[in-house]
């Protein structure tokens, strides 16, 4: 059975389309008044309208004594009264029922009522810690079927607000339907009492101090989401929250008087500064200066100093540094996109050769490109790291060409890192070295995957087994000797084998499923890095994630670049390099260090400005470090000062480090800090990449220092400044002999050191007199020579009485030079004369001897 909503309206004296706008909120799918709904539904519609008008009746009555009468309506703990939707539906029809003359004199009585009744709580909350509890009249909880539970905007007197968005709910649970008398909750009340941000309850202590005593009256009112529904002029409601919220920090927009913000990045430079505080440069710098800081246009100035002159100019200065500020949260999120699997395509692998020098790396990583790099090599010693790209079976290899000196053991570690597969040389006439197992070590670290090329097997003496046992026993077992590692003999100088090798190479990538970005900002490593003549500072990468084109904009540590131009290997223009490409990148700012990682910017300036707080961050971060260990130690102390003395007298030399590419003066400067001496200093005073310039001599002289230059050469006229300024420059293609030269120099440095060598002795068989009071020992030479003019020493019974010179030396009548062992002769020794029989004579030449080192 079901009821039409017509019959129903007229059942509970409601307009038609009232109710049904009311059963449309309430979830009842009614299209017209002639649609129905189910009896049981209509027959609780209408127990709730008879509840509801039997209610109204006396709540009408109970507005007009506005006594201090208890409401009503069930009161929360807070003081909330709660109705339900229908209430307030009903309120509207009934707005108009309350005599305004009426309502007027209850509102006043209300308000005066409500003002004491608040001292008189306020007076008991303040006696005991209590919350003033406020009238809670018994409640005529008959709460409708079913109905979510809400709590509906406070009632004040039936004024004619419009409807709360929220009230055409479903009725209350467990609460009266029926709304409170007036005096409950003043009309007043809600409005100042609302702010909005206020959560549970305002502290009734200030409410009245800031707003006008009678209004906050009664319990505190927590607002809902319904409009308050003031019945008019209540003029200091809207005025307290806007003076609340004027205190507080967030209306910083608000434009007289207020402080403007100012956002800034380090590093702060004058000229910008002035700029965003409205200031004229100049006017900054002198300002600056009567703080005594001499700052010119370009110059930074200290984050704690541009505080103080922002504060002072009426702004709020926010600094925000590199890593703080939301770009780089939106660069992780990018990032992580980056690597998302549907993004993923296949790459080729990156293949470093290592170990030991000799062992055919280099022609190994010649055959396999058929160029003959060898023949062009100093010394026959790989370098520095190239990298080159091959095809192999329609598939591409990348190889990085490793040195293989002990001094790039750290370029090596860095060409390891960037690899998938490392491809270990081991000659089988040499077998394992101690670079092998640095080497293997270095792979290892770097979670590559490791192929054996067992080479040389061409050799006399190659023995393969030899080979295979040590890798057995270094953990790396081969694979016919039930290991993993696979293992290919080869002769790179004959070229044998070197198929199966790259065969090889390339099942060990499919294995690895290697795969990248391709679409993604280009981002990768620096392989080397130089500053060649006519190009600037470029530098060799691989590409790790991602496409570099010509125009990218990319962020290395402290240099930045746009890119100017991509080249091959063999000097080839690209135009644009995916993952796994070797290209070398034209139009770096600086040379930027091997081993880095560089990052694609928005653009140049993006660039330019991360790379130049990054310098700033690093120097503030050094500055810093610096200040904390000063204030650790309390500064210098005694022996820090006594090691300063000793420091100054040892000696030092200063090298000032240039070499053709980044990687290789890094690990020269390297090598040269290794060179122990405890008598002589290295001090490198810098480091660079290019030619030996004109600068650097000067630099050289200002400095006391000598120019260590690896694989460069002079520019112009620099032999002769060096000659004028007496700066003493060692160059060398090959790194040992580099640092044999420079260990010459620091030798060269000290003192030359004395040593005695034993020449002979002679035995006093015999004093004789010569007159005048003198004697003279008659002697028979037990050992070596005795020689005229040489160190003599006079020793009696194990302890020596004298120490002189050979004055005489006679052998019978005539003055020698030298008397021999076996012979007997004549000895006076220079400012002694108490011989005694049985003395030894001992004589001793001086000679000078290199000075070492250590
Ligand atoms: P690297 O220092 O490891 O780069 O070694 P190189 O490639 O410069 O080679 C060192 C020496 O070993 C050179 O004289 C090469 O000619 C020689 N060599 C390299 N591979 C082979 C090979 O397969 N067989 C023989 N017999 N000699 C080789």
């Amino acid at each position: 059975m079901s009821v039409r909503i017509h019959q129903l309206a007229k059942e509970i004296g409601m307009e038609n389309k009232e109710l049904l706008e009311l059963l449309k909120s309430r979830g009842f799918v009614v299209k017209s008044v002639s649609s129905t709904i189910d009896n049981i539904s209509a027959e609780s519609l209408i127990e709730e309208y008879k509840e509801k008008a039997a209610e109204e009746a006396p709540a009408a009555e109970a507005e007009a004594p506005v006594e201090e009468e208890a409401p009503k309506g069930p009161v929360f703990p807070e003081g909330v009264i709660v109705k339900s939707a229908e209430d307030l539906e009903r309120e509207k029809q009934e707005a108009v029922a309350a005599a305004e003359a009426e309502k007027n004199a209850a509102i006043d009585a209300a308000k005066q009522a409500q003002a004491e009744k608040q001292a008189e709580a306020q007076a008991a909350a303040a006696a005991k810690a209590a919350p003033p509890a406020p009238p809670a009249p018994p409640a005529p909880a008959t709460p409708p079927p079913a109905a979510p539970p809400r709590a509906a905007p406070p009632k004040a007197a039936p004024p004619k607000a419009g409807p709360p968005p929220a009230a055409p709910q479903s009725p209350i649970s467990g609460k009266p339907p029926v709304a409170p008398p007036p005096a409950a909750v003043p009309p007043k009340a809600p409005a100042p009492v609302a702010p909005p941000a206020a959560p549970p309850r305002a502290t009734p202590p200030a409410a009245p101090a800031t707003n006008r005593p009678p209004a906050p009256a009664g319990p505190p009112v927590p607002p809902p989401a319904g409009p308050p529904k003031p019945p008019a002029a209540t003029p200091p409601a809207p005025a307290t929250p806007s003076a609340e919220e004027g205190a507080t920090p967030e209306t910083e927009a608000a434009p007289a008087g207020e402080l403007q913000t100012i956002h800034l990045k380090p590093p702060i430079v004058v000229r910008d500064f002035a700029g965003e505080i409205g200031l004229k440069p100049f006017k900054l710098i002198s300002e600056l200066m009567e703080m005594g800081i001499f700052a010119s246009m370009n110059q930074t100035i200290e984050e704690d100093t541009a505080q103080t002159l922002a504060t002072r100019h009426g702004f709020v200065l926010e600094i925000h540094h590199r890593g703080e500020d939301q770009q780089p949260a939106k660069k992780i999120v990018e990032k992580v996109d980056d690597d998302d699997p549907k993004f993923l395509k296949p790459r080729p692998p990156v293949v470093c050769i290592l170990g030991h020098v000799d062992h055919g790396k280099t022609t190994l990583l010649d055959t396999i490109r058929k160029a003959n790099v060898t023949a062009s090599e100093a010394g026959g010693i790989t370098q520095h790291i190239g990298a080159y790209q091959i095809e192999h079976s329609g598939q591409k290899i990348t190889f990085i060409d490793t040195p293989g000196h002990a001094a790039f053991s750290m370029m090596r570690a860095r060409g390891a890192n960037v690899t998938d597969i490392a491809v270990l040389v081991i000659a089988a006439d040499d077998a394992f070295k101690p670079q092998t197992e640095e080497a293997l070590k270095f792979a290892r670290q770097a979670n590559n995957a490791i192929v054996v090329a067992v080479n040389k097997i061409d050799a006399k003496g190659a023995n393969i087994d030899r080979v295979k046992q040590q890798m057995q026993e270094k953990g790396i077992a081969p694979e016919d000797w039930g290991g993993e590692t696979v293992t290919v003999g080869v002769s790179a100088l004959n070229g044998t084998n070197i198929e199966e090798l790259l065969d090889m190479i390339l099942l060990q990538a499919e294995v690895m499923e290697l795969q990248a970005n391709p679409t993604c900002g280009a981002s990768g490593i620096i392989v080397e890095s130089q500053i060649e003549q006519g190009r600037g500072a470029t530098a060799s990468v691989i590409v790790e994630k991602g496409t570099l084109k010509k125009g990218d904009a990319l962020l290395c540590g402290e240099s930045y670049c746009r890119v100017k131009s991509l080249l091959d290997e063999n000097g080839k223009i690209l135009k644009s390099a995916p993952p796994a490409t070797p290209v070398k990148v034209l139009g770096w700012s600086t040379a930027p260090s091997s081993g880095d990682r560089f990052t694609t910017e928005k653009n140049e300036k993006t660039a330019k400005r991360a790379a130049e707080e990054i310098t700033y961050q690093r120097k503030r971060d050094a500055n810093a470090k610096i200040e904390e260990a000063n204030k650790e130690t309390g500064g210098p102390t005694i022996d820090d000062l006594f090691a300063a003395i000793e420091s100054k007298q040892k000696k030092c030399l200063k090298v000032i480090v240039k070499s053709d590419v980044h990687g290789s003066a890094e690990a020269l400067a390297n090598a040269l800090t290794e060179i122990e001496s405890d008598k002589v200093d290295l001090d490198i005073i810098s480091v660079g990449v290019g030619n030996i310039t004109k600068n650097d001599v000067t630099l050289a002289s200002t400095g006391s220092a000598c120019i260590v230059g690896f694989n460069v050469k002079l520019d112009n006229g620099v032999q002769s400044v060096a000659k004028h300024h007496d700066v003493r420059i060692i160059q060398h293609e090959i790194i040992y002999e580099l640092l044999d030269q420079v260990e010459e120099e620091m030798v060269g440095m000290l003192d030359a050191e004395l040593s005695e060598k034993k020449l002979g002795a002679a035995e006093v068989r015999q004093v004789f007199p010569t007159g005048k009071g003198r004697f003279v020992a008659g002697c028979m030479v037990t050992e070596g020579t005795i020689n005229r003019n040489k160190i003599a020493r006079l020793v009696r019974g194990g302890e020596t009485l004298h120490e002189s010179t050979v004055d005489t030396l006679k052998r019978f009548k005539d003055d020698v030079k030298e008397v021999r062992a076996g012979y007997e002769c004549g000895i006076n020794v220079e400012g002694f004369n108490a011989y005694e029989e049985g003395d030894i004579i001992e004589c001793f030449a001086v000679e000078e001897i290199r000075p070492s080192l250590r």
